[in-house]
């Protein structure tokens, strides 16, 4: 599953925060299609017309449920007497006998789940599917759908009760038939209930089921086809002018069971032989192809796909829709097909997703040196989705805007996105489909793995793109250290419970963490050694489940098979099992020559946080850390060595060293932990980056900048290092220190801008940029496709220094933008290249007046390309009028003008524009039941929208602001709001014990 992961692009020129715009968020993109056109009523529509058959159902339960609640009301008083509770939430619709009921409750223990186990968590564990027929009928004219199962059961343990998931299902039948026993309802049910608050399905027998017998199961159910994003949910689009409706599911985690009663958790792998019947004007598509067509005289067609091979729940895929592909067959005879709006199919839209998926189906399976696993893979691109994408079995969904693609009007993020989404989805047809973790607390094995391919898979399409050696250091690695250096973080493999639980697992420590933690163990082990580990991890596993130590293993085979001895296991449970990370300090030895001691402690931002917080203060921190080590001086450096760091502090021998010889730890950055040094290293460090940066290769330029800001930022180092270390940007000609710095400075912008000697600092960062912004210039036209491959490297730095440039006040770059717009408006053709639109749009709405705002907005209504459309609407939050910024946010919550998850990010830009601050803070409060009623169960959402209206707080009086509206928001989003208050309570504690020192060195620096 991939999440949104906006790199950086945010408008409003602040791309950096934590958990934000630099980072995927997902959730439902937009409905951009539906949604803008028609004015839709936000309440789920129930009504039109009911398809007759259902009439007749909905006849008969209704019937049912009054002589039902007679006969329970007549029959409470005695119940209750013996059964205290059970019944008012066992016996949630449905058809109980209550002769038979009661002497069940009454003999036992209420409430223990030995006893009843539907009370349990987790499923029982007595019976495990083999396989499922799993029968749809689909009403899109009413938004319902039919539904019947028979499931092949194997008995472990003797049991009475079949316990099995089902949410918001009307069961109407279930029958259970003995092994030699094909005459229905054979085995007696004694009654079926749910029990909604486990979200189970219990069926009570009369006599128990034996073990290591086979049962069959046959369940018959209604449900309803939701306008919302989970289980079996629809949504729309307009094709000339016509509303049109498709419908689709999201199982993962664990919605499976709101579209059909199942054994809904990875373990239970099963066979699936789906059959979908719809009307014939719409298409039908599932995990496997399908293998006959049945067409009714009726008008309808009931097409039967081929059995799966055994896979969890939560893979499974349908869709009924009447989209239009186009294909493409691989090698291997594989077929792939990109499904999508006619439209955007006849524009060749998906084009370019259609062409890198088949390259990357062979990549992968060089790679992983095991074939695709099924004979088809579709592409399915949905207007509406929670995620930017789900990888299901052979049938994975994409929200348009991650993986449509207009090469005229992208930019080379938008291009780089959404080829890292498809490279993402694509992994996990191995990583995820045919291996699947056990359970949810490892689902940062999954997602840690296809976000770390996310970069090893871009790399093969685009070799000079070098994004595993480089971007990812700053959009992953300083990314989610960040969040690992609060107090409020926790360790990446967490203890679920609950199906409520399972949503906290997929936040950014799992995606990003996992990765970093996946290739600094890649780096440790070599690439050869590291593929074996996997062939034989997914061999092994495949069509099955494993766990983190399972893989661990296979790692640690691998490494003895080439004579080194590594408990793989030992090192890695200490970076999943503890939260954080460390910061190495590397001191040169004075008393002794060639004598270095190295220490290692928990690097937090605010150490205060943790002497406030007990638990965390008694842990004793520690690593094994795999640290490489280098040495140079002016005009070498040496190679680097390894050094495997256990101890609190430990003394080494390095070869030979003079005062002008420096140490550099971590290379490359490949480990995931800061390094400081003691005060003279850094200086030599610096003196050799301002005379000749490339000795030092690019990723540690990046990484020495990172650390050093961040070093500083929690007290570990001077203030005026970082602001050294930036001065020698004129020298750097690489798109990634500059970014990391770049990344580093809006951070410092978002705690000054509001100080008196503001100026002071942006003067000096403009200084450190205006040579290099002359030098690049503007790009003066569109960078097409085919050459984005070699231009991206001089294409991303430009725009870099532009942003830079224009964010810090440039007059310049302003006057540029201005021109750019006026052209624009003046011959209503758009030439700005795409990969600067952004910047241009949101630089011209804030300093040009109001008529450019009503342009960009007229144009936000009329653009059809999906990339633009978010760009515009994302111009609009750049304006210093707070009257427009008023009604942008007003307009974007309370009507259909703004798609349901693009307000989010509406509000969160409003927030990163200074005029727009303390109106995006004040509008979060005053709307925050509405938009937690909205957003609230969404993954990722709420704590990015938290984080987005908060992290530039950084007053006393902010603070107090903050907890006060904790204090009275009613609870929810607990760890959102605990992370918030953490990172403003730093803020004002750097304020406090920082600012001064920091403007004391601006004031007196030469370079001033
Ligand atoms: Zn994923």
């Amino acid at each position: 599953m991939a999440v949104d992961n906006k790199r950086g692009k945010g408008l409003s020129f602040t791309p950096m925060g934590i958990e934000d715009a630099s980072m995927r968020n997902g959730r439902g993109l937009s409905d951009q299609w539906a949604d803008t056109v028609v004015v839709r009523p936000r309440t789920t529509e129930r009504h039109i017309t009911v398809h007759k058959r259902l009439v007749l159902g909905f006849a008969i339960s209704i019937l049912t449920l009054i002589v039902v609640t007679i006969i329970a009301v007549l029959l409470s008083v005695r119940f209750e007497g013996c059964t205290g509770d059970a019944s008012s939430r066992a016996a949630n619709g449905t058809v109980p006998k209550f002769n038979h009921s009661r002497d069940i409750l009454s003999n036992h223990r209420e409430d223990d789940p030995a006893v009843q186990p539907w009370r349990q968590l987790r499923l029982p564990g007595s019976l495990r599917p083999l396989h499922y027929d799993l029968k749809i009928t689909v009403f899109l004219d009413n938004f319902t759908f039919s539904g019947e199962v028979s499931m092949e059961l194997e008995c472990l343990n003797a049991t009475k009760f079949i316990v099995l998931h089902a949410d918001k299902l009307e069961v109407a039948k279930a029958l259970v038939y003995g092994e030699h026993n094909k005459k229905p309802g054979a085995m007696k049910v004694h009654r079926h209930f749910r029990y909604a608050a486990n979200q189970v399905f219990v069926i009570a027998l009369h006599r128990e089921l034996k073990s290591q017998r086979t049962y069959k199961v046959n369940i018959t159910f209604e449900a309803q086809i939701e306008n919302e994003l989970l289980g079996f949910f629809r949504s729309s689009y307009t094709l000339h002018g016509d509303r049109r409706y498709l419908a689709v599911t999201q199982f993962s985690p664990t919605h499976a069971r709101k579209a059909f009663p199942c054994f809904d958790e990875p373990i239970y792998k099963a066979t699936f032989k789906i059959s979908l019947k719809h009307e014939s004007t719409y298409l039908s598509l599932s995990n496997m192809p399908v293998e006959a067509s049945v067409l009714d005289e009726d008008g309808w067609v009931t097409n039967h796909f081929s059995r799966t091979p055994r896979m969890s729940t939560y893979y499974l895929a349908w869709a009924v829709c009447n989209f239009t592909f186009k294909e493409t067959i691989t090698d291997n005879g594989i077929t792939i097909r990109l499904y999508a709006r006619p439209n955007a199919i006849q524009r060749g839209s998906g084009d370019y997703a259609l062409h890198i998926t088949k390259r990357l189906l062979r990549f992968y399976e060089d790679y992983f040196k095991v074939k695709y696993s099924l004979p088809k893979l579709d592409l399915l691109a949905v207007p509406k989705h929670p995620y930017a994408a789900m990888e299901n079995w052979g049938l994975s969904v994409f929200v348009e805007q991650k993986i449509l693609l207009d090469p005229e009007v992208s930019s080379i993020s938008y291009l780089m996105e959404l080829t890292m989404v498809v490279v993402h989805e694509i992994c996990h047809q191995w990583f995820g489909d045919l291996v699947t973790p056990v359970w949810w607390e490892d689902v940062w094995l999954k997602e840690g793995f296809a976000h770390f391919f996310e970069y090893v898979g871009t790399d093969f399409l685009f070799p000079e793109w070098n994004m595993e050696k480089q971007r990812f250091l700053t959009d992953v690695l300083h990314e989610v250290m960040l969040l690992d250096g609060l107090a409020s973080s926790h360790p990446i493999s967490q203890e679920v419970y609950q199906a409520t639980d399972i949503d906290r697992v997929f936040d950014w420590i799992a995606y990003k963490k996992g990765a970093a933690l996946i290739r600094m163990l890649a780096n440790v082990m070599g690439q050869s050694v590291f593929q074996m580990g996997l062939n034989d991890f997914l061999t092994t596993h495949m069509y099955g489940n494993a766990g983190r130590d399972d893989l661990w293993n296979k790692f640690s085979e691998a490494m003895q098979k080439e004579g080194k001895d590594i408990n793989i296991k030992e090192v890695m449970d200490r970076w999943t099992l503890q939260m954080g990370y460390p910061v190495v300090t590397i001191i040169k030895n004075e008393s002794m020559d060639n004598c270095i001691t190295i220490t290692q402690e928990h690097f937090i931002y605010d150490i205060d946080a943790k002497i406030r917080n007990p638990e965390l203060h008694n842990i004793s921190f520690q690593w094994q850390i795999p640290l490489t080590l280098a040495i140079g001086n002016s005009s070498h450096i040496s190679s680097e060595s390894i050094i495997w760091v256990s101890n609190r502090s430990e003394s080494h021998k390095i070869s030979l060293m003079d005062e002008d010889t420096w140490l550099l730890g971590n290379i490359n950055q490949t480990g995931y932990f800061r390094v400081n040094y003691d005060l003279q290293n850094w200086r030599l460090l610096i003196e050799q980056l301002l005379r000749e940066p490339e000795i030092i290769s690019v990723g540690n330029r990046a990484g020495l900048i990172d650390d050093v800001f961040n070093l500083a930022r929690a007290g570990y180092l001077p203030q005026n290092i970082p602001l050294e270390i930036i001065c020698y940007l004129p020298q750097e000609k690489e798109f990634l220190p500059w970014h990391a710095a770049s990344r580093s400075l809006y951070h410092l912008d978002k705690l000054l801008d509001r100080t008196e000697e503001y100026n002071i600092f942006s003067d000096y960062v403009l200084r450190q940029v205006a040579s290099m912004y002359h030098r690049l210039g503007w790009p003066t036209n569109a960078v097409n496709g085919s050459i984005v491959q070699a231009a991206y490297q001089t294409e991303e730095l430009r725009r870099e220094v532009i942003m830079l440039a224009c964010s810090f006040g440039n007059k310049h770059c302003h006057r540029q933008a201005v021109s750019l717009i006026s052209e624009w408006i003046s011959s209503n053709k758009n030439r700005i290249p795409p990969n600067v639109r952004d910047i241009v749009y949101c630089t011209g709405v804030s300093l040009m007046d109001e008529d450019v705002w009503e342009f960009i907005w007229m144009k936000f209504h009329s653009s059809i390309a999906i990339s633009e459309k978010k760009v515009l609407l994302e111009a609009l939050t750049c304006s210093d009028n707070t009257f427009l910024l008023n009604r942008l946010l007003n307009l974007s919550l309370s009507s259909d003008l703004v798609p349901d998850q693009d307000v989010i990010d509406v509000i969160i830009h409003v927030g990163r524009n200074p005029h727009g601050r303390h109106l995006a803070w004040r509008y979060f409060r005053e709307k925050w039941s509405i938009l937690n009623a909205r957003y609230g169960e969404a993954l990722f959402m709420n704590s990015k929208l938290i984080n987005g209206v908060t992290e530039f707080l950084n007053t006393e009086a902010e603070l107090n602001e903050l907890k006060d509206f904790i204090q009275i928001s009613g609870g929810g989003a607990a760890a959102a709001f605990a992370r918030a208050v953490e990172i403003v309570e730093a803020n004002v504690r750097w304020h406090g014990l920082f600012e001064e020192q920091f403007f004391q060195w601006l004031r007196k620096s030469p370079n001033s």
